[in-house]
């Protein structure tokens, strides 16, 4: 697994790399560097690098141990190649998949990130895209000629993601018949309501019986 690190570069960077524009994104665009020998590190120090000179940027860099923020993902960033008023640029949360380090690393991780952000704005993976499919170049170059199979592990986590949730889910709300007894418990101050599976100690018992006396007898 990896790290999830923001550490966005500031507003007032050169070349216009952090313009500023609200964004409500649409679509995700993988890229890959282009520099088998950069990670994530290294493409966040490249937008504040004083030698770049080109109006480019991202949103995140994902290598084999962590992802970078770089950009917030409500900022449109210069990834794809679109124009100035480009959906790619405008619309889309531009995600730089690292060449150098372990590449199966750097594989899963992109595809658990990519799923990871599907997710949480309920999202499928027909919101996935290329940078090719904006402006024709050949990006993400490693990821390409594997996309179906890029596509299919998202999918494949997006699922494994849902599972974990509904199986949460399951784990901390009531059984339909014990809902009302749940509320009461809650409204009544005998129990937090929390962890409505797990087994009971003699000192929970305790506390409830105790609660609960203390409800009967009006505080008393
Ligand atoms: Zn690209």
């Amino acid at each position: 697994m990896y790290k999830y690190i923001i550490d966005h570069i500031p507003k007032t960077t050169p070349c216009n790399r952090r313009p500023g524009t609200n964004m409500e994104p649409e679509t995700i665009t993988l890229h890959n560097t282009g520099n088998p020998n950069s990670n994530a590190k290294g493409e966040r120090g490249w937008l504040t690098n004083g030698f770049n000179k080109r109006t480019a940027s991202f949103h995140i860099a994902i290598d084999e141990n962590e992802a970078i923020e770089c950009l917030p993902l409500n900022e449109a960033a210069w990834h794809a190649g679109d124009g100035a008023n480009g959906p790619g640029n405008r619309k889309s949360i531009g995600i730089e998949a690292c060449e150098s380090g372990d590449q199966v690393k750097v594989w899963k991780n992109a595809v658990h990130l990519v799923a990871k952000l599907l997710y949480e704005r309920g999202w499928g993976t027909d919101r996935v895209r290329t940078h090719q499919s904006w402006s024709g170049k050949n990006c993400p170059r490693l990821i390409l000629p594997k996309w179906k199979e890029f596509i299919q592990d998202i999918e494949k986590q997006l699922k494994e993601l849902q599972q974990s949730d509904e199986k949460e889910k399951a784990r901390s709300e009531a059984s339909s018949w014990a809902v009302e007894a749940h509320k009461w418990v809650k409204e009544k101050g005998i129990s937090d309501g929390t962890n409505p599976k797990d087994s009971v100690t003699r000192e929970q018992v305790w506390v409830m019986l105790y609660n609960f006396f203390k409800l009967v007898r009006g505080g008393k």
